[in-house]
């Protein structure tokens, strides 16, 4: 076995229901969607089912010129995969040889360093108080790639896009995570058109709901699309995945209902957590808020006691206890805050 593998810490995928001996146990762990799918989804998966014993077509035209249409980009500029996941690994084996510099700014997303150093990548994990990134600060450091995640996981903030630019313009790649973006309502994919080492990657998984499904893509310069299309599995996403991203596309009024109930709902739990004296979130953009735990060391646990899943936010970068709350529907943001505050 290669020597990095023993290395790497693996993945944290957090707790799931499963995992608790207790019915009613709310997922606020995974950053998911707590809506479900949309009719047209539903529909689609259950008619895509006649085609299992089938490969699907592994262009993805069809997946491709819904996903084009809705982002407003041509077909050539968009590469997919099994997940945003999969594509942050091609991105890494398309451009990182031996030793070159990669910079992930922290406190960010643990996947990257992941597949970095998996390239034997020489990395180095700037930390951002906040993730207030300081463009100048990683071009000190000549990378060759540098991770981007905007909004931030787990700090729900976005960079602007004056930093955006000086981090592009002084580094070979960027790698721009817009996991999140349809929370914050500002998504940068057209800095896509005036640089042609940007990398935009994007996710079926929060916005659209579909985590269990596994679609993501990368919107970018028609090399770089073609680059990681080839690298990527051949049949990475799986027939009934691209039909129902398609009738998710074109289910757009019912998603943007659920986003205006995550963003309010949001907002809301913002403010009921800041009055609770022990808690101080962070503001986000996203579907998501960091909590900065004070004294209250074992959290997490005693959450878990009430039947509700919240994620462990120990990074680099993040000092003192902090935990990742994803917003849910209105209902169980009152039960997490019910307990909460009978914590005191
Ligand atoms: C959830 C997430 C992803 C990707 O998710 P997929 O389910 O693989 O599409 C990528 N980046 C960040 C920052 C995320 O939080």
């Amino acid at each position: 076995m290669r020597e990095v593998v023993r290395f790497i810490n693996k993945y944290d995928p957090g707790k799931f229901p499963e995992d608790f001996s207790y019915p009613d146990v709310i997922q606020m762990g995974s950053n998911e969607n707590p809506y479900g799918p949309s009719e047209a989804v539903r529909k689609a998966y259950m008619e895509s089912l006649d085609m299992i014993a089938r490969y699907p077509k592994a262009d993805y035209h069809e997946l491709k010129e819904a996903i084009s249409s809705y982002i407003k980009f041509p077909v050539e500029c968009i590469a997919v995969g099994c997940g945003a996941s999969e594509l942050i690994q091609a991105v890494c084996n398309i451009i990182i040889e031996e030793l070159d510099r990669v910079v992930i700014p922290m406190p960010s997303y643990t996947l990257y360093a992941i597949y970095a150093m998996l390239r034997s990548a020489s990395i180095s994990f700037p930390v951002f108080e906040r993730y207030d990134i300081d463009a100048d600060r990683i071009a000190e450091e000549n990378p060759k790639l540098v991770f981007l995640c905007s909004p931030n996981n787990p700090t729900g903030n976005c960079i602007n896009e004056k930093v955006i630019r000086g981090v592009i313009e002084s580094s070979e790649y960027v790698v721009l995570d817009e996991a999140y973006t349809e929370f914050s309502g500002e998504s940068h994919v057209e800095l896509v058109k005036d640089y042609e080492n940007l990398i935009v990657l994007r996710s079926f998984s929060k916005y659209f709901g579909l985590a269990g499904m596994r679609i993501g893509y990368a919107v970018c310069s028609t090399d770089l699309a073609d680059a990681i299309e080839k690298v990527r599995l051949p049949f990475a996403i799986s027939y009934p995945a691209a039909k129902t991203a398609i009738a998710a596309i074109n289910s757009r009024d019912y998603y943007e209902t659920v986003r205006m109930k995550i963003v309010s709902e949001r907002d809301r739990l913002y403010h009921e957590l800041k009055k609770i004296e022990w808690l101080k979130p962070y503001p986000s953009e996203a579907n998501f808020i960091l909590v900065k735990v004070e004294g209250e060391k074992d959290i997490v646990e005693r959450l878990g006691e009430k039947g509700i899943i919240v994620r462990d936010a120990g990074i680099m970068g993040l000092d003192g206890t902090h935990i990742r709350i994803t917003v849910g529907r209105k209902e169980e943001n009152n039960r997490l805050l019910k307990v909460l505050r009978e914590l005191e």
